[in-house]
């Protein structure tokens, strides 16, 4: 299996392969019924399954999906999207992330005819040649005028726009630091401040890569909640709810550049997952799902705290209660993590050791009190074994 879907750097009895999907529930091959906080890596907003966005796209499916051109939906989508998310004016729909990222940097660099774009060191963006976090079969090339600073430090964010000099075409940023291994941080006002000073000064855009945190942070674009708003925001994942579709928004500022660049694929105008995104949308403008998937997230972050501070545990949880990481103090290697993470497991939760999780909108307190109280058990079982956990193999790189 490739990419972070494999469970290659997961504990040795996490499942592979999945049977079926529905709510906040996952059954893997082997018939386990898993409560899954990973919700497909993102894209379960609204459990799996959601009958009436699923009815959506089964109905566009009949009418018709890939045709020699879009249907009226991208129109309808694009207007909708454009409505909700207040910095843009126009809209790209392709299919994956990585489709909307790389967009994001031509159009960037189509719109300054400069090269330079600055990305928080450790960031994920995709998996094409110019940022997929694994090197090999790529050449220096493909990362060429790439320049790193570490999110949130302004100092650096200064440092990397001198280094680009007169040539910045953009300047990327997640909407909060989600790297996988560490500690998560919200975006510091003043840093996403200064992101946005520096591409006024010098003409540069900014990309703000909503891929993952999209619509669980704001009805809008992230950043609006630091009141910071880009010039270009990607979205993918959760548009659609798990249908294929992903987006590049803009602003005026950069519609001519946008238009001007080529790009397309296959299946990129296919209206079954337009239609699915246009229920999805209207759920996230009309309902208080984003006050919900809070809400549990609350309970979840005030349960386990509890709970790891009765059994004489530090777990550091980071990040947004939406999307949770959870990490143990002293466990640099997470050999405690892994410990503790396949107790869940055996108690049929499905929590990952080391990248962040997603709450969804089909998550009941019930099944936070499931999660709660195998987590209880969980903790109690990692104390007797805690002294005695060997390192983990796989993960070996992380003390390098
Ligand atoms: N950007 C971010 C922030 C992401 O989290 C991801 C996916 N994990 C991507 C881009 C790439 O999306 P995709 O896997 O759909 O290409």
């Amino acid at each position: 299996m490739y990419g972070h879907q494999s469970t290659g750097l997961l504990p040795d009895d996490y499942p592979q392969f999945f049977s079926r999907g529905q709510g906040a529930r996952l059954w893997d091959v082997d018939g386990n019924e898993l409560l899954d906080f990973m919700c497909a890596y993102g894209p379960n907003l609204f459990g799996y399954g959601d009958a009436q966005i699923d009815r959506a796209y089964i109905d566009q499916l009949a009418i018709g999906d890939t045709l020699t051109g879009p249907t009226g939906l991208i129109v309808e989508l694009a207007e909708q999207f454009t409505a909700m998310v207040r910095h843009a004016d126009w809209a790209i729909f392709c299919k994956n992330g990585t489709d909307a990222t790389s967009m994001a940097l031509v159009t960037a660099r189509a719109h300054t005819k400069k090269k330079t774009v600055i990305l928080a060191k450790g960031a994920y963006h995709g998996a094409a040649p110019w940022c997929t976090p694994r090197p090999t079969g790529t050449t220096a090339e493909d990362k060429a005028h790439q320049v790193f600073c570490a999110y949130n430090d302004i100092a650096s964010l200064d440092a990397a726009a001198a280094a680009a000099g007169d040539d910045l075409a953009a300047i990327f940023a997640a909407p909060m630091k989600h790297d996988a291994f560490v500690d998560q941080a919200l975006p510091d006002p003043a840093y996403a401040r200064r992101a946005r000073e520096i591409c006024d000064r010098t003409g540069a855009l900014l990309v703000v890569d909503d891929v993952r945190g999209g619509l669980r942070l704001a009805r809008d674009c992230s950043w609006s909640l630091v009141g910071v708003e880009p010039d270009l925001s990607t979205w993918g994942k959760c548009i659609a709810n798990g249908h294929p579709l992903s987006a590049l928004l803009g602003s005026d500022k950069a519609r001519a550049a946008a238009a001007s660049i080529y790009v397309t694929g296959s299946y990129w105008f296919q209206a079954a997952p337009m239609a699915a995104a246009l229920v999805t949308l209207k759920r996230v403008r009309e309902t208080d799902y984003l006050e919900r998937i809070q809400g549990v997230g609350q309970r979840l972050r005030d349960g386990l705290a509890e709970r790891a501070t009765a059994a004489g545990f530090g777990l550091r949880q980071t990040g947004p209660v939406t999307m949770p990481l959870f990490l143990f103090d002293e466990d640099p290697d997470l050999r405690k993590g892994f410990f503790w993470s396949s107790e869940m497991l055996k108690r049929r939760v499905y929590v990952h050791p080391w990248h962040n999780m997603f709450m969804c909108a089909a998550m009941t307190l019930a099944d936070i009190d499931q999660a709660l109280e195998a987590a209880e058990a969980s903790f109690a079982a990692l104390k007797t074994q805690a002294g005695s956990l060997g390192p983990v193999d796989k993960l070996a790189f992380l003390a390098a």
